[in-house]
């Protein structure tokens, strides 16, 4: 019984949100590209870039990839050279891959139209339920929340609730709990006002604007004052730390690059030749020759740190110029790794 009566208090206090975060977010949402039209292809586009990646970050590459690929077609059938090279510097490749694995799959299943319920457009590759959520909602009007580290933050906040926001079942309750509250009008809107608000207002890390918020007379952590200790968070297991020494094989103003591995990090992208651990310049001469290059000169180079999700890497470097270009390479010119080839981060920050 108890029980039963905090999740009403709960779907009253949510339910009373709507009317006046609907009205601040219509005042106060910042202008961003995506959010000026609101056709499937570009909200999902949008979406994709966003995850793991900042706001300021993804502008550029949003506009450059729809001047590039303007519609679900034209993804499908573009090369996977172009589309790597788009998102260059984007990380977390596999994005990519699967978003053109979805437009061939909208355009071979759903005739070329993107899907318009939540279930169609969750069987997309690359689409989860955050993301199939805010696409059926911002897109079709549907009442299905997207429930990300900002909403959540903020539901803690609101709700008062002491609950680990990190179990994946907090953030069913909290889906089901907003869902209830869903307008008939405007869920697109109300979808994206939660997310502004956690991104704009109601900021991790102890520093909510409450003196700001539209909700602060409908707070149960603004009432009780608790704001800075919510939500309630278990901390992700460290970052494992991976060296790796990167050779710079020069041959006049060409680089020499190969292809990772497929599947796996960075999986088939191309890289700068390289070795786990930190070689020492006698264990990387010997590497270079049973790499068969011939190095004129050899000294070494920049220090690099990549940081991926799980794993950071630290990295040692030596430059070498060589007298031959190996075939065990590709060998690029500036122009062609200016324009053509996909070079993730974290070699790239070494041609700086
Ligand atoms: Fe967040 Fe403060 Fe607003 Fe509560 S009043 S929702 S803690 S910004």
């Amino acid at each position: 019984m108890e029980e039963n009566s905090v999740k009403l208090e709960n779907t009253r206090r949510l339910a009373a949100i709507v009317a006046p975060l609907l009205a601040w977010y219509r005042e106060n949402a910042r202008v961003l590209p995506w959010r000026e039209n609101t056709e499937p292809y570009r909200v999902w586009l949008s979406e994709i870039m966003l995850q793991q990646t900042r706001v300021d970050t993804v502008i550029p590459y949003y506009e450059r990839f729809l001047a590039q690929l303007p519609d679900i077609s034209s993804l499908a059938h573009a090369p996977e050279a172009q589309l790597l090279k788009l998102w260059e510097g984007l990380g977390y490749y596999s994005r990519a891959r699967n978003l053109q694995k979805a437009a061939k799959m909208v355009m071979e299943k759903f005739g070329g139209r993107f899907p318009e319920t939540f279930e169609e457009i969750l069987s997309l590759p690359g689409v989860g339920v955050y993301t199939a959520g805010a696409i059926a909602s911002i897109c079709f009007g549907l009442p299905t929340p997207a429930v990300d580290g900002n909403v959540l933050r903020v539901t803690a906040r609101l709700l008062g609730s002491f609950v680990d926001i990190a179990s994946p079942q907090v953030r069913d309750q909290v889906g089901r709990a907003l869902t209830k509250v869903y307008p008939r009008e405007g869920s697109g809107d109300f979808t994206q006002a939660l997310m502004e608000l956690g991104a704009t207002v109601c900021l991790p890390n102890g520093a909510p604007r409450c003196e700001t918020c539209p909700l602060r007379n409908l707070c149960s952590a603004f009432e009780t004052g608790s704001q800075q200790i919510l939500p309630v968070k278990t901390k992700k297991a460290a970052r494992k730390i991976q060296e790796k020494t990167v050779l710079l094989l020069r041959f006049g103003d060409e680089l020499a690059l190969s292809r990772r591995e497929p599947g796996g990090l960075l999986g088939g992208l191309w890289e700068l030749p390289n070795a786990d651990g930190r070689l020492t310049p006698g264990e990387a001469a010997k590497l270079l020759d049973d790499w068969g290059v011939d190095a004129i000169k050899f000294a070494p180079g920049p220090l690099g740190k990549h940081v991926f999700t799980h794993i950071t890497w630290e990295m040692t470097s030596f430059e070498v110029l060589c007298r031959a270009p190996s075939p065990r390479f590709h060998w690029a010119a500036p122009r062609a790794l200016e324009e053509d080839l996909a070079l993730p981060a974290a070699f790239r920050i070494f041609l700086k």
